[in-house]
């Protein structure tokens, strides 16, 4: 079935050898589905939100610019094997970019999106999953959605209606389950403990913008970014001409991150966050409070990407943690 899937113009997304990141595969044996490995580096949100793009080229035609659109593809992107802490950050991330604006580069690629998920069943000390209303056997965010029974054999559920056309020319490759099987197997993940209660997050950082938790933390912070590259769900971009001339240039969309210091800086030299201690806050009311203000939901899975691999150990469920625990001293 994964020889068939590759064909017909689909990019299937796999997590990487190494566990670095997320990459095209170009055969059956690249296929990798890690439900019980710790989650990649990186998340697979570069294929629909890219690292760097063109949005439009220009050239001067001396009484009028001529505009160029960029050129994408059309097949299917197919993330395979996607843990339910991933599944769910193209559907969170539309939120943003379909409200004032509609990004067409990001809905061209969410549109295209076939999420097949896997139930999860690995938990170390940063996952956190359960803390933000997503749990290791959700299949929500997912199309198409495996339980694994062992090594070799899955369950396929499927779940949506874009999950249910995606398959159909597949079926023949599938036989008959054991529905009970499958929730057996379900039951028997274990799902990481609730670190904090998301909604008292975001009335503390209502009510306490001003803290000294903020500098505490935002002194340690390097700044470096990685937690925002890092993340599924993060999403700031920055617009840009490049290459250019009088003649011709280009125009591009790049991945930003509010933990750097230019992130904010106006071409006045103010910049209203000049210091680490105020980026670190954004970071957090951004997720805990402005987005689910704004959207009704949480910008964060609880994947433990950012804790992981941050250089200093600021672990972001920690930070949550201790904002739970201030809230109930006072
Ligand atoms: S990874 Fe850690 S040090 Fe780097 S910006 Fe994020 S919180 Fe700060
Ligand atoms: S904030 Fe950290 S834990 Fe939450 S989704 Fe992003 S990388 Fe994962």
């Amino acid at each position: 079935m994964a020889e068939e899937l590759l064909k017909g113009g689909n990019a299937v997304i796999c997590e990487d050898e190494k566990g670095r990141g997320w990459k095209r595969i170009d055969s059956p044996s690249e296929v990798r589905i890690n439900h019980n490995e710790v989650p990649s580096n990186i998340s697979y949100k570069e294929f629909v939100f890219s690292k760097t793009e063109p949005i439009f080229y220009f050239k001067n035609r001396k009484e009028n610019y001529e505009l160029a659109e960029a050129a994408d593809g059309n097949g299917k992107i197919v993330f395979l094997g996607a843990k339910p802490c991933d599944a769910r950050s193209v559907e969170i991330m539309s939120k943003v970019f379909n409200w004032d604006y509609k990004d067409k580069f990001f809905n061209e690629k969410a549109e295209r999106t076939i999420v097949i998920g896997v139930a999860c069943s690995y938990k170390d000390e940063f996952c956190f999953c359960t803390s933000v209303n997503i749990n290791p056997a959700s299949p929500e965010g997912s199309d198409i959605f495996l339980v694994p029974l062992d090594e070799k054999e899955y369950a396929v559920r499927i779940i949506t209606e874009k999950g249910k056309e995606f398959i159909s020319p597949y079926l023949k490759y599938l036989t008959e389950g054991n529905a009970a099987r499958s929730e057996e197997a379900l039951g028997k993940i274990k799902w990481p403990g609730k670190k904090f209660e998301p909604g008292k997050v975001r009335e503390w950082i209502g009510n306490n913008f001003e803290h000294k938790l903020f500098d505490e933390i935002g002194s340690t912070c390097l700044g470096c970014g990685q937690c925002a590259f890092a993340c599924p769900v993060c999403h700031c971009f920055d617009i840009v001409d490049e290459e250019c001339s009088y003649e011709c240039g280009r125009r591009m969309k790049n991945w930003d991150a509010c933990q750097f210091g230019l992130f904010t800086l106006h071409s006045s030299g103010h910049n209203p966050r000049d210091n680490q201690n105020k980026r670190y806050r954004q970071r957090i009311a951004h997720k805990f409070k402005y987005y689910a203000d704004k959207f009704g939901e949480i910008l964060c899975t609880g994947c433990g990407r950012c804790s992981r691999g941050c250089p200093v150990q600021i672990d972001i469920a920690q930070v949550a943690a201790e904002i739970n625990s201030t809230a109930n001293r006072v």
